[in-house]
């Protein structure tokens, strides 16, 4: 199998205690199947603390959340079962994150979430390097199933020439320019129809995409925002509440008046993060690396597309909010800022269908 990595994935160390924001916090730990019936059958006192540790709920198996975040992760900031016992006794997720291994039969492309702030932190020393995300190939065994069910090599070559494309236009221009969606528009379109399918290569325009304080509010309070991040992932609720307090009830009253006082706290953060242009454009561009080859599973041109854009979009505001009231921002901090932000970003897809 032909496995491709992208170049960060290949510098990537897990700094263990010293980590910011370790794997299990800000989110559920989900059980595979494998793991789950190996915890049941599993003997002793370990056996019971294994079976009370964890939840059935609906499709969900997952380890219960404490206040602390996953039952085993330990005062020494370290994970209780992997020093006890191993990875052997680990679930999938754990041993697998912050890689991403997307098995699509004909090769496998390895990529890192950027939920991880060590991730995070080898994203952005690219982006200032100005290093770009190469991939590197290697004929391996894949060793993780297989993750999609479509078989058409054809359109799944188109999708990998598109996204080439997509990144091309990046270079010369902004991550939510309409060409952009334009593009996702009429491919969306000319699936549905079963005609040609255009090429990103062929649009260009000056718009852009403009997410304004209305629409701002429409991605955040629905589905980002929930009032249990203040247990979940307190640092991510302190930067919502401090929107909260500063622009919901202004963007109510006068939502002009909102609209420039987010222009003003984006203008203040150019000053701390001149290459803010250059970073959101280069998180456009790892979006499309990690999500959109999921087009070939969905059909979803827009919604993958559209759902990039308001991603970036939206962590440029977390930047700024973490920024006021600071002299500057570094890179480890901004890390932090991606890996908390990206936990809960796949929420905002909940909000797509009413901008
Ligand atoms: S989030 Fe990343 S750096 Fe932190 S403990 Fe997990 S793998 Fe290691």
């Amino acid at each position: 199998m032909q496995i491709k990595r992208i170049s960060i994935l290949n510098e990537f160390q897990c700094t263990g205690a010293d980590c910011p924001v370790n794997c299990c916090r800000g989110w559920k730990v989900p059980i595979d199947d494998d793991m789950y019936r190996k915890y049941l059958l599993e003997k002793g006192i370990f056996g019971t603390i294994l079976r009370c540790s964890i939840e059935k709920k609906e499709e969900l198996t997952a380890f219960r959340s404490t206040l602390r975040g996953c039952p085993f992760w330990g005062f020494d900031r370290l994970c209780s079962m992997q020093k006890k016992h191993g990875t052997a006794y680990m679930p999938a997720v754990c041993i697998q994150f912050p890689r991403q291994l997307y098995n699509l039969e004909f090769f496998c492309e390895e990529t890192l979430y950027l939920a991880c702030p060590e991730a995070a932190r080898l994203f952005l020393v690219s982006v200032f390097e100005e290093r770009p995300f190469d991939f590197t190939v290697a004929d391996e065994e894949a060793g993780y199933a297989v993750n999609t069910t479509n078989d058409d090599r054809e359109f799944l070559d188109y999708l990998l020439q598109s996204r080439a494309e997509l990144v091309s236009l990046l270079k010369g221009g902004v991550f939510d320019s309409l060409a952009v969606l334009d593009y996702a528009r009429d491919a969306q379109n000319a699936c549905l129809a079963q005609k040609p399918l255009p090429h990103p290569a062929d649009y260009a325009s000056d718009g852009r995409y403009l997410v304004d304080v209305n629409r701002m509010n429409t991605l955040f309070f629905n589905g980002f925002y929930h009032p249990s991040l203040r247990t979940v992932s307190p640092f991510l609720n302190r930067l919502c509440k401090k929107y909260i307090r500063q622009f919901y009830g202004l963007s109510r009253r006068d939502p002009a008046a909102a609209d420039r006082k987010l222009a003003r706290i984006k203008e203040r953060l150019y000053q701390k993060i001149p290459e803010l242009d250059c970073l959101l454009n280069r998180y456009f561009e790892y979006f499309l690396y990690t999500d959109f080859l999921d087009v070939f599973e969905d059909y979803s041109f827009s919604k993958h597309l559209l759902c990039g854009i308001a991603r970036a979009h939206m962590l440029w505001l977390f930047f700024a909010l973490y920024a006021e009231n600071r002299k500057q921002v570094t890179t480890e901090e901004l890390a932090k800022i991606i890996a908390v932000y990206e936990r809960r970003a796949p929420q905002i897809e909940d909000a797509l269908r009413m901008l």
